[in-house]
């Protein structure tokens, strides 16, 4: 139990096929006391219904495209479960189009919307939390990435931008944060059936090609993803910081 007497806050569920659900499971199952939030309020029925699996476990409703919406949010959270241990940022969205067309043709607005929900969100959380003291000495911040911020992935995009920036930003916020002894870094997850997926062009073909190629001849899970963001949450990963750590069965690796 790597997370008894832990509460961490899973920023970015959607269903039970979020990643953040497969995070939230595995913190749970290692101790830790669970607080959700979620973007939109036409959601709340059935997110309250999801996380009923997890006992004292409460969602809130936070559209991280605000920083007014953040700060109310982490308020009512300090406010009702105290100062916390940990925060997942598992968080993104691009606008359909920029998702099918050709990269050249990113809007100006596209570019600008993807940074804002799928990078710029990973600051504000991190420096709205430290001016509401919300987080305990010692916690961790943990957000995702995927392998189409280094490489270029076809359909991936306005994303691919986005997660290089949100890699960058993990490695500053670690340094600005290290002095207070929190921790940042990003777990970059092989390709998972998840509804944000299901925008990026042929993401059947990505998981095809991931079986064949990984050695490990298979994709990950949300459960195996959760498990390492358990690990990052916890003492055990102490001496990381600033990193992204790949949880893709070795894809990343392959020439
Ligand atoms: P998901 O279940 O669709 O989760 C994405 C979440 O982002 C949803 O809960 C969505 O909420 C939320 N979101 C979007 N705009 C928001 C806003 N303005 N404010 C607050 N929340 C907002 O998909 P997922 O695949 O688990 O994605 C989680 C993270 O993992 C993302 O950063 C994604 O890029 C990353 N990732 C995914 C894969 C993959 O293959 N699936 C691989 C590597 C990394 P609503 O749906 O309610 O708007």
């Amino acid at each position: 139990m790597i997370l008894e007497g832990k509460t961490v806050l899973i920023m970015g569920i959607r269903n039970k096929w979020s990643i953040a659900w497969g995070a939230a499971l595995s913190a749970h199952k290692n101790g830790a006391k669970i607080i959700f939030t979620y973007a939109g309020s036409e959601n709340q029925e059935k997110i309250e219904d999801l996380i009923s699996e997890i006992p004292n476990s409460k969602a809130y409703e936070c559209d991280v495209s605000s920083d007014e919406k953040i700060k109310n949010a982490f308020q009512l959270i300090k406010k009702e479960n105290g100062k916390i241990d940990g925060i997942l940022h598992s968080i993104a969205h691009a606008n359909t189009e920029d998702l099918r067309n050709c990269f050249i043709n990113t809007s100006r607005e596209g570019f600008n919307h993807a940074g804002e929900i799928s990078s710029y969100s990973l600051i504000a959380i991190a420096r709205i939390a430290k001016e509401e003291e919300l987080l305990k000495e010692e916690a961790s911040i943990v957000t995702l990435t995927y392998y189409g911020s280094t490489k270029v992935l076809t359909g991936y995009n306005v994303m691919g931008v986005a997660k290089a920036s949100l890699e960058a930003s993990v490695r500053y916020l670690a340094d600005d944060l290290g002095e207070e002894q929190i921790r940042v870094n990003a777990v970059s997850a092989g390709p998972i059936k998840t509804l944000s997926a299901k925008g990026i062009k042929d993401f059947n073909k990505i998981l095809d090609i991931v079986e064949e190629k990984a050695p490990l001849k298979r994709n990950v899970t949300i459960s195996e993803v959760g498990d390492i963001i358990t690990f990052l949450f916890s003492p055990m990963s102490k001496a990381i910081t600033g990193q992204i750590v790949y949880a893709d069965n070795g894809y990343s690796i392959m020439g």
